[in-house]
């Protein structure tokens, strides 16, 4: 529906390595493998990861290749099996110019879709063998996000001190090429296979980013994986140091994670899925904002279809919600494409989702300005669009 992609969006739930340009993967230079790989393509029927590439990381050890053989050779991947593909993905994409570049795609591709403000989130990683630190990758980050050039970047804090500034001013920023702009603010993810300390680094590396673009914590991963105790110390951490939290909450079913969840009082939640009756009236009682992953839950056959999902239970009594893709890449999905989704799933027009993308506003995690700034972008928009 072209409407949905006309109007301005918020996208809140944004994973980096999901939302990776199937062309970038297509052609990745595998400079530490030697190898080149085609045919990845999440929404084919086809093989969709090289086998030559899976092959040879196989023979190197560098995963188990009968654990990936039926995975690649899909299209729609259960939750464990995409987890499986986050693995091999890292393993293309955790150097230092691959991240910089994956993250100045990714931001073109919101801002083409008419996002006006992108919250990505990342999970910092440790590369000994590329001299990797979970801060040097931070860095590559921002610096993907600095080398935007086809549309105009607001990145906080950038003139505060000159730490990260070398040669990209905010003002260098806005070049004046082409007239759409784009907020972009970072939240550093733990995984849920980290450690306490691997956390609390996170957390620490957020905390001295804050003036730079990161505005808040995710918690992700697998599911299936870690134990909420390990997490806690670095997210109350966080939560004291005054940094935003978003938690993965309810992608399985786990009762007693749900509920110490939910008790820890986060911002927001993303997904929400698997919430029994009692967590479900605490959730809303809470008043605690989710974000909505309509393909994603889909896809992974967490939720059987989008008219079962829970977004209409969310939606009619007014409950905070944002519209969110997830992984663009992985779910070959993009945000106006969510709203088109939940548009002809659950009825609603024009009206009803410009209002639900203007909503989104109340609930990013960036504070000053910027909530003025989008209430005006969108305000215009309004009055354009009608
Ligand atoms: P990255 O943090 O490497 O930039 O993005 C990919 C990572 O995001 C995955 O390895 C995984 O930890 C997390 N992720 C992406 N999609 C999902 C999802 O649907 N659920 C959960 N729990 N984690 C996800």
């Amino acid at each position: 529906m072209e409407w949905c992609v006309s109007m301005p969006k918020i996208e809140l739930h944004a994973h980096l390595n999901g939302s990776i340009r199937d062309s970038t993967l297509l052609y990745a230079e595998l400079s530490n493998l030697a190898v080149s790989f085609h045919s990845f393509s999440a929404n084919t029927t086809e093989s969709t990861f090289s086998w030559e590439l899976a092959r040879e990381l196989g023979e190197k050890g560098s995963i188990v290749f009968s654990d990936v053989e039926h995975v690649i050779l899909k299209s729609d991947r259960a939750l464990n099996e995409v987890f499986k593909m986050f693995d091999l993905i890292h393993i293309i994409t955790t150097d230092h110019k691959t991240v910089a570049r994956i993250t100045k795609e990714v931001i073109e591709d919101f801002a083409a879709d008419n996002v006006v403000y992108l919250e990505l989130r990342t999970t910092p990683k440790r590369n000994d063998s590329k001299a990797m630190s979970k801060r040097s990758y931070v860095e590559a980050v921002l610096e993907g996000i600095r080398s935007v050039n086809s549309v105009e970047v607001d990145l906080s804090g950038e003139l505060k001190t000159d730490a990260f500034a070398h040669s990209h001013s905010v003002d260098g920023l806005r070049n004046g090429i082409g007239s759409k702009k784009i907020y972009v603010r970072l939240l550093l993810s733990i995984d849920r296979r980290e450690t306490t300390e691997a956390a609390m680094e996170t957390v620490e590396l957020a905390v001295e980013l804050k003036d730079f673009g990161v505005v808040g914590i995710d918690l992700c991963g697998n599911p299936n994986v870690g134990q909420w105790l390990t997490f806690l110390p670095a997210l109350e951490f966080a939560k004291k140091q005054g940094l935003p939290i978003t938690l993965h909450c309810g992608e399985v079913p786990n009762p007693v994670e749900i509920r110490a969840m939910l008790d820890f009082l986060p911002k927001r939640i993303g997904h929400a899925c698997c919430l029994e009756d009692e967590d479900w009236k605490l959730l809303k009682r809470l008043e605690i904002p989710v974000e909505i992953c309509l393909t994603s839950n889909i896809k992974t056959e967490t939720i059987a279809s989008a008219d079962v999902h829970h977004f209409a239970d969310l939606y009619k009594p007014n409950h905070p919600l944002i519209l969110c893709t997830d992984d663009t890449g992985v779910f070959s999905t993009s945000l106006s494409a969510e709203y088109a989704l939940a548009s002809s799933a659950f009825g609603l027009g024009k009206r009803e989702m410009f209002q639900l993308a203007q909503k989104a506003v109340d609930f990013i995690f960036a504070s000053g300005r910027v909530n003025e700034d989008l209430k005006a972008i969108f305000a215009s928009a309004h009055t354009r669009l009608n």
